[in-house]
């Protein structure tokens, strides 16, 4: 009889990052977390797709000229030039540092693209009525790998190492490269994992119910 009492009432949960199986908590509200690995698993938040789009289209737009156009350009005892995400990475692959050059054009050049590509697809396919585990976890992958905002922090560091004879201006890139960073980030905290799960779970049972009719 206890028995009875001690099992989950309502669908199972699955841990998005260890897979562990879990009772859906009675309360339906708020956040919890896995016992085992520690990552949020509920929020009752709504999911805001047409927001998502919008900001992930907008930091697609923002990406070609983030990395093509100069962040900063350089004045050197006369001698002046510009610095691109591109001809930084360009530059690490001449210097025979092709490891780093490799991670340089994964983390801040390409990840950030393929992940706002997967957001923007995957929220398109949840609006409509869809299931779209491949693009939400190919997101997912994003949010670990995916961090333009480093140049952001290059620029900063580049401008309080300046010596004498020098001078640096801010280029067009790195506005549109701010733009990508802020876009994502609200992007990001409006498309929480944990509500994306709620959402699959969801169609899942309402799928499984279908089937059964
Ligand atoms: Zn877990």
């Amino acid at each position: 009889m206890s028995d009875s009492l001690s099992r989950p009432s309502g669908p199972a949960v699955v841990c998005h990052d260890c897979h562990l199986r879990l009772a859906r908590p009675g309360a339906d509200r708020g956040h919890w977390y896995c016992p085992r690995c520690g990552a949020r698993l509920g929020s009752q938040h709504r999911l805001r797709a047409q927001a998502v789009i919008a900001l992930a289209a907008t930091a697609l737009v923002l990406w070609l000229p983030a990395i093509s156009l100069p962040l900063v350009y350089v004045d050197q005892f006369g001698a002046a030039g510009s610095v691109t995400v591109l001809s930084s990475a360009a530059a690490l692959f001449g210097d025979r540092y092709g490891l780093v050059a490799a991670v340089v054009l994964g983390t801040l050049v390409v990840m950030p693209a393929a992940q706002m590509t997967a957001l923007l697809v995957a929220m398109a396919r949840l609006h409509a009525g869809g299931r779209p585990r491949r693009w939400l976890w190919w997101y997912r992958q994003g949010r670990e790998w995916a961090m333009p905002e480093i140049f952001l922090l290059g620029a900063l560091i580049a401008t309080t190492e300046l010596g004498e004879n020098t001078s640096l201006r801010l280029g067009t890139g790195l506005f549109f490269l701010l733009g990508l960073v802020v876009a994502r980030w609200v992007a990001e905290g409006l498309a929480d994992p944990a509500v994306l799960d709620r959402i699959l779970e969801q169609r899942d049972a309402e799928a499984g119910d279908a089937a059964r009719l």
